[in-house]
Formats: C-alpha cells, sequence, structure tokens
C-alpha cells in the first residue's frame, strides 16, 4: 500500500496551515513528522487520512484520491490514532477495540469468529487481554492510549497515521509502545506515520523524519541526515549539542540550558 500526497496546501481562513507540502509512506516504512507547535503537522496529518479536505494538492491512497473515495472504504486501509483520544463513555476494553472492525462488517451482521480472533490479536499486541473486560474510564492515560492503539490495530490498516502516540506517556511506555509501532511496520508490512515530538526518540525509530516549518517541508530524509546543528537552529530556534546514540549510532540531540536563539516566534 502506498500513501502520496503532492502539493498539500491548507487555510483555516487566512491561516496558512499547510503550504505545498508533498510527501509520501510506502508499506512497511516509518516515517516520523517533526516540527515546532504550529508548523503543521496535524492539520497535514488530518489531510493525509481525508479528515480535512486541501484546498490545493492530492491525496492518493494506491493511487485514488482518498477525498473522492467514502469514509469506509477509506477506514479499511488506513487507521488514525488521534491526539488525546479520549472515550466518553463506559465501554469495555474489548468493546472499544471491536469498534476498529466496523469498517469491515457487513450492515445488519454481526461479529464474526475472525473480528473475534481479530480483536483478541490486537489487544494481545497492545498488552491489553489482562484489561478486556475493564472500563475505558478506569484506566490510566497509558493505557488508555494503548486502547486506541488496539482499535486501530483491529482494523487491520495498511496505513497507521499517529498523532503524537507517545505524549504523556512515561519512557517505560513510549518504548513500550513505538516498538510495537516499529514491529508492525517491520513484521506486517504496515506503513507507519507518526507525528512525534521527541526528536531523539524520532530519531532512534523512524527510517525516515519529514520536517516542517511554518507549514513548509524543509526536510525528508533518514536522520543522521536531517537531524543537523543548522536545522535545530533554524527551524526550532534553538542551540543544542548533536551527539550519536552508542548503542544505535543514530544522531541524538542534547539540548543546552540558555541555547534559545533570538525570538522564536
Ligand atoms: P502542529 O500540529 O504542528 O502544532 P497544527 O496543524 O495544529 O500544527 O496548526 C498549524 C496552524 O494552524 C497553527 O497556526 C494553528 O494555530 C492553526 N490551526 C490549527 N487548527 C486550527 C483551527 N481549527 N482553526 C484555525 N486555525 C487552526
Amino acid at each position: 500500500m502506498r500513501l502520496e500526497a503532492f502539493s498539500i496546501s491548507y487555510d483555516y481562513g487566512i491561516i496558512k496551515a499547510v503550504d505545498d507540502v508533498s510527501v509520501s509512506l510506502g508499506s512497511g516504512e516509518f516515517v516520523g513528522i517533526l516540527g515546532p507547535n504550529g508548523s503543521g503537522k496535524t492539520t497535514l496529518l488530518r489531510v493525509l487520512s481525508g479528515a480535512l479536505k486541501p484546498q490545493g494538492g492530492t491525496v492518493f491512497l494506491d493511487g485514488e484520491d482518498v477525498h473522492k473515495m467514502g469514509p469506509k472504504a477509506v477506514a479499511k486501509k488506513i487507521a488514525v490514532v488521534p491526539q488525546n483520544g479520549y472515550i466518553p463513555f463506559p465501554f469495555s476494553v474489548f468493546e472499544v477495540v471491536m469498534m476498529g472492525r466496523e469498517p469491515h462488517m457487513k450492515r445488519f451482521s454481526g461479529e464474526s469468529p475472525e473480528d473475534f480472533r481479530i480483536v483478541s490479536n490486537a489487544m494481545e499486541v497492545a498488552g491489553l487481554t489482562h484489561l478486556a473486560q475493564r472500563s475505558v474510564l478506569d484506566l490510566s492515560y497509558g493505557e488508555r492510549q494503548r486502547v486506541i492503539v488496539a482499535r486501530a490495530l483491529a482494523q487491520e490498516p495498511g496505513i497507521l497515521l499517529l498523532d503524537e502516540p507517545t505524549s504523556h506517556l512515561d519512557p517505560g511506555y513510549q518504548i513500550e509502545i513505538m516498538d510495537v509501532f516499529k514491529s508492525l511496520a517491520e513484521s506486517r508490512n504496515i506503513g507507519v506515520l507518526a507525528v512525534l515530538h521527541d526528536v531523539n526518540l524520532a530519531s532512534q525509530y523512524a527510517d525516515r523524519l519529514v520536517v516542517l516549518s511554518k507549514g513548509k517541508k524543509v526536510a525528508d530524509g533518514p536522520p543522521e541526515e536531517v537531524i543537523t546543528k543548522e536545522l535545530l537552529e533554524n527551524v526550532y530556534g534553538i542551540k543544542a549539542i548533536i551527539g550519536t546514540h552508542p548503542a544505535s549510532g543514530c544522531p541524538q540531540v542534547m539540548l543546552v540550558p540558555g541555547g534559545i536563539l533570538g525570538d522564536r516566534r
């Protein structure tokens, strides 16, 4: 499966949130989207998922225009884990994960044995099997986040779009959930595109990093090419030290107190 966006522009009235951005994602690829707050990451992700229709450009999913496909047809292929996914009703974990099967179910037919198998597998992958009957309202933030991820997995997507999937998670859960995404890309050939705040985590996990600044794409390449002193200065407005991770060899950023360059706004 291949997601390809050409020359995407999206405005909220006079605010140009995404400006002429092209991006692609192939099967089994893990792409991280980086950029400061307000640089257009969430807007781009919502355009890619078909939720927002751009004023300029086209998004193709296996050659088909996403904005001309129905939502159910898109949901069979693309699953989205939104920022702060919140379920305000006392559904059980199992029920919420089963909702992920909805795009695949025929009208008026109940869950099939195949749906049960896929849901229990999704719960297992997300480490939720022991919580299956618990109400989602009684879970910790990290557990709820994993429920949203399991619901996305139950959709059996070819493409997974994630908006800051590690925000509010402690380091242990961050690694756990990023390992899940990485193994989905590697073992199930899913294309994973994740908006990430943590440059170091992105560097460790992503095959390729796309960087946005003020709505424009300013870099697209492997972490060792993208994470440079110049990029951190120009895009984030910070002076930082870049080292190499002793185990993985990928670039790692060390922040320097007081290292803010001029006015960042
Ligand atoms: P990021 O995810 O990088 O923080 P966003 O895509 O959320 O960036 O926002 C990009 C720009 O669009 C920002 O200037 C933001 O204020 C603006 N924006 C985002 N959502 C809306 C909205 N619903 N209405 C108006 N402006 C918005």
